[in-house]
C-alpha cells in the first residue's frame, strides 16, 4: 500500500515529517522492492516503528516504511528457546505469541508499545544489574541493504557484522527479522515503596547488585524516591496480583489522569509543581504483588512527555544524581516529571549504551508542553563530565566527534554502515549528527 503527502510524528510529538511516500509492504521481497525504488529514484528510504523515539532517529524525509503489515511469528525453536519474529512486531504482541511455547523476554523496558526491530535499533533497555538491553537478546536477524540485498546475520553468519547490527541506528539496511534467544516463563515478586532519597543513592550500587531488578523515581522537590525491587520466581510459586480495582486506581487513574491533569495545571502555573509533586509523593503507598513478568516490567504512559536519558558507570549514579538535585534547587526550575534511574550489565554490543562497563541509567523528564531546552542541556553538562553516553532513541545534543570518543568501537561501526549503506540510503539528519556523512 502506498500513501503520500501524509503527516507523521512521533509520540512525544517532538518529530514530525511529511515523507514523500509512505509504503506498507506486507513480505520481504516487497521491502526489497521498496529498497531498490528507492535506490533508482534516488530517495533515502527508512523503516519506522511505533514512533516512540523521543530524538529525530526515526524521522523519514524520503520513503518512509512501516512494517506494520510485517509482524508476527516466523519460527520457534523449541530445543534453544530461539525465536524468530517479523520486523514490525510490537512488543506487547510477544507476550501472546511465546505462551503456547512458555517462554518470554528476558528483560523488559517500561512500555510496551515499541516495535521490536525499532527498540533493538536505539538500545532500549530495562534495569537489572545481572541483564543487558534488548539488543543483548538478539541472536539473529536479517537486514535488506542498501542494494536490495538480504543479509542474514548471527554469531555464526556474518559474524563480524553481529556486534553493530543487533544495535544498528536503522542505519544499516531495513530489519525484516530478528531472532531472539528468549526464557522460560516467569514471574516477578514486585516491592513498590516510599524511602528517603538520600538512602536510597548510599545504598543503590549494593541494591542494584543484590536485586534482580532495582529501580527507583525521584520527584523533585521532594526527599523522596519511590523505589521498584523485582525478584524472578517460578511460575509454580504463584501468581497474587493487584486487585483490578487498585490497580486502575493506582496505575491508570493517579499515573496518567490525575497526573496528567496536574502537569498541565504545573505547566500553566510551575509555582503549583512542588507542592503537586509532594502530592505525588503521598500516594506512593507501599506495594507488593506477585505476577507475569511482562505485568510487572511493563506500564501504560498515557500522558506525553519528553525525555534524554544517559547512560553512566554504576559508581557515578549517586554523585551524579545529587548534582541533578542541586542543579533544580539552584535554578529555581519547577520539575514536574520524575527521575528515573536504573542499571543494566556490561555488554559487548559496539553502540549499546552499557557497551563494556556495568552501567546505571539517569532519565529526566518534561510534560511535553513544557520547553526542555534549558533543563536538559544543564543535565545534559552533568553526565558528560561523568562520561555519559545518550540514549539513541531519546533527546540529546551530541555529534559523532564527540560519540567516538564515548564508544571504542564507533569507527568499526562506520565501516560496516559504509559497507552495507555506501550511498546512505537510510540516512536522515539525525544520522547525519550523530554518524557523520
Ligand atoms: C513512553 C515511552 C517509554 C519508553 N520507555 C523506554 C524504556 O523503558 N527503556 C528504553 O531504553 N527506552 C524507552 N523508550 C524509548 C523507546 O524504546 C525507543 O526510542 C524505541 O526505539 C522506540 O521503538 P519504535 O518501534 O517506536 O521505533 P521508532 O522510534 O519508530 O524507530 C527507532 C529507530 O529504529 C529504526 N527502525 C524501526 N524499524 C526498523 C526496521 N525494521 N529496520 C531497521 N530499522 C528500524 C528507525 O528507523 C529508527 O532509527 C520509551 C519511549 C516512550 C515514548
Amino acid at each position: 500500500m502506498t500513501n503520500t503527502g501524509a503527516l507523521w510524528r512521533n509520540w512525544a510529538r517532538s518529530e514530525s515529517v511529511r515523507p514523500i511516500r509512505i509504503e506498507r509492504p506486507t513480505s520481504v521481497a516487497a521491502v526489497q522492492r521498496a529498497v531498490i525504488a528507492a535506490a533508482k529514484s534516488g530517495m533515502s528510504i527508512k523503516a519506522v516503528g511505533s514512533g516512540h523515539s523521543f530524538s529525530g532517529i526515526a524521522v523519514a524525509p524520503g520513503v518512509l516504511l512501516d512494517l506494520a503489515d510485517l509482524a508476527g511469528l516466523v519460527g520457534v525453536d523449541t530445543n534453544t528457546g530461539r525465536v524468530t519474529l517479523a520486523a514490525g512486531t510490537r512488543l506487547h504482541r510477544i507476550r501472546g505469541l511465546l505462551a503456547p511455547y512458555g517462554l518470554a523476554l528476558a528483560n523488559m523496558g517500561d512500555v510496551d508499545r515499541q516495535t521490536i526491530s525499532g527498540a533493538t535499533s536505539t538500545g532500549t533497555h530495562g534495569t537489572g544489574s545481572a541483564f543487558g538491553g534488548l539488543a543483548t537478546q538478539i541472536v539473529g536477524l536479517t537486514l535488506v541493504t542498501g542494494d536490495g540485498g538480504l543479509l542474514h546475520v548471527s554469531e555464526t553468519e556474518n559474524a563480524e557484522i553481529f556486534p553493530a547490527a543487533r544495535l544498528g541506528l536503522g542505519a544499516l539496511g531495513i530489519l525484516v527479522d530478528v531472532t531472539i534467544q528468549c526464557v522460560p516463563a516467569f514471574l516477578l515478586h514486585a516491592v513498590e515503596q516510599a524511602e528517603p532519597l538520600a538512602e536510597v543513592l548510599d545504598t543503590f550500587d549494593e541494591r542494584s547488585r543484590t536485586a534482580d531488578h532495582f529501580e527507583f523515581y525521584w520527584f523533585p522537590h521532594t526527599e523522596k524516591a519511590l523505589t521498584k525491587t523485582n525478584t524472578r520466581l517460578d511460575p509454580a510459586s504463584g501468581r497474587a496480583p493487584l486487585a483490578p480495582v487498585s490497580r486502575w486506581i493506582d496505575d491508570e487513574l493517579l499515573a496518567n489522569g490525575a497526573f496528567g491533569a496536574l502537569c498541565t495545571v504545573g505547566a500553566v502555573v510551575p509555582q503549583t509543581v512542588p507542592t503537586i509533586n509532594r502530592f505525588a509523593e503521598r500516594f506512593m503507598a507501599r506495594r507488593e504483588y506477585t505476577d507475569a513478568s511482562t505485568r510487572i516490567f511493563v506500564s501504560r504512559r498515557a500522558v506525553r512527555f519528553h525525555e534524554m536519558e544517559y547512560a553512566l558507570p554504576i559508581a557515578a549514579i549517586p554523585a551524579a544524581v545529587r548534582e541533578v538535585r542541586e542543579l533544580i534547587q539552584r535554578s529555581g526550575w519547577r520539575i514536574s516529571f520524575p527521575i528515573e534511574v536504573r542499571s543494566a550489565a556490561a555488554d559487548d554490543v559496539w553502540l549499546s549504551t552499557a557497551h563494556g562497563r556495568e552501567t546505571g541509567y539517569i532519565a529526566v523528564h518534561r510534560f511535553y508542553r513544557e520547553n526542555p531546552g534549558e533543563y536538559f542541556a544543564a543535565v545534559e553538562a552533568i553526565m558528560r563530565a561523568h562520561d555519559g553516553r545518550p540514549h539513541w532513541g531519546k533527546m540529546h545534543t551530541r555529534d559523532a566527534e564527540s560519540l567516538r570518543e564515548a564508544y571504542p568501537h564507533f569507527d568499526d561501526f562506520l565501516a560496516v554502515r559504509d559497507r552495507l549503506d555506501p550511498e546512505r540510503r537510510f540516512g536522515n539528519r539525525y544520522l547525519d549528527r550523530v554518524l557523520g556523512r
